[in-house]
């Protein structure tokens, strides 16, 4: 039984992320570091040592402390294989089906392209958590910046699929803007509005909504339901296959 210690690091004006560790070995990764710092003092704070960094994807918030955290730990960069080129500082190539080994934790490497078209995600499922950087994100989606609809839709649907106790560590503190996006697609789920009304109330406290569960997407989250009837009769798409409704969503949301 492996124990992964997840350290939520909240930085820039709403970017994750995440230092985690394995606890039987104590070996430590970080998701998507945008900025070194703040990762180098807790590591600092706690006498821990860096072992990886693990990229989902090559924007600058995600990669931004890449090269600092090298040269500064001697860490190794993990990123998507398809996009060596674009991932500061890569030393492990990874792709779909792969397992990057932490310690005694393992995480499954899934292609997730539609964000970016090297997007990854890494599933520890073990550990029930999952680092999907901007492809999921609670209430919402990355933007469609290298990706078609389809290809987006192929890739939530299989992150959808994995168990729905799964706990969703995305990139981005988005949830409030996106639940009230996903009200006006979406008014008459009673899931979603209860979901909309609590995410207000953390953030009134100023409380992370982030990670959320897979199941609580499944339910509330517009971008997992466009093969869901009953939000396809909100839409007025009944008679529409699931990518038209999905990239229908997504460009209300572009708009919105
Ligand atoms: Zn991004
Ligand atoms: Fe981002």
């Amino acid at each position: 039984m492996s124990i992964l210690e997840i350290h939520q690091i909240p930085v820039l004006s709403d970017n994750y992320v995440y230092l985690i560790e394995d606890k039987e070995s104590g070996e430590c990764a970080v998701v998507d570091p945008a900025v070194a710092e703040p990762v180098l003092d807790l590591l600092d704070a706690r006498g821990m040592k860096l072992a990886y960094v693990l990229n989902t994807h090559h924007h600058g918030d995600h990669t931004g402390g890449n090269l600092a955290l090298k040269a500064k730990t001697g860490c190794k960069i993990v990123g998507a294989g398809r996009d060596a080129a674009r991932i500061p500082g890569i030393d492990i190539d990874v792709g779909e089906g792969d397992v990057f080994q932490l310690g005694h934790s393992q995480a499954r490497v899934l292609e997730v392209p539609g964000h970016t078209s090297g997007h990854i995600a890494y599933w520890f499922k073990e550990a029930r958590a999952l680092f999907c950087g901007d492809t999921l994100f609670a209430l919402g989606c990355g933007r469609l910046f290298e990706g078609s609809p389809a290809q987006m839709w192929a890739s939530l649907s299989a992150l959808r699929s994995l168990p729905g106790d799964t706990r969703v560590y995305c990139a981005h503190e988005y949830t409030q803007a996106n639940a009230r996006f996903a009200l006006t697609v979406d008014p008459d789920n009673a899931a979603l509005r209860a979901r909309a009304h609590m995410v207000d109330q953390l953030r009134l406290k100023g409380k992370p909504t982030v990670p959320s569960t897979l199941a609580e997407e499944c339910a509330t989250n517009p971008f997992l339901r466009a093969d869901d009837s009953d939000f396809c009769q909100a839409l007025g798409m009944v008679q529409s296959d699931p990518v038209s409704v999905f990239a229908e969503t997504r460009h209300r949301k572009d708009i919105f």
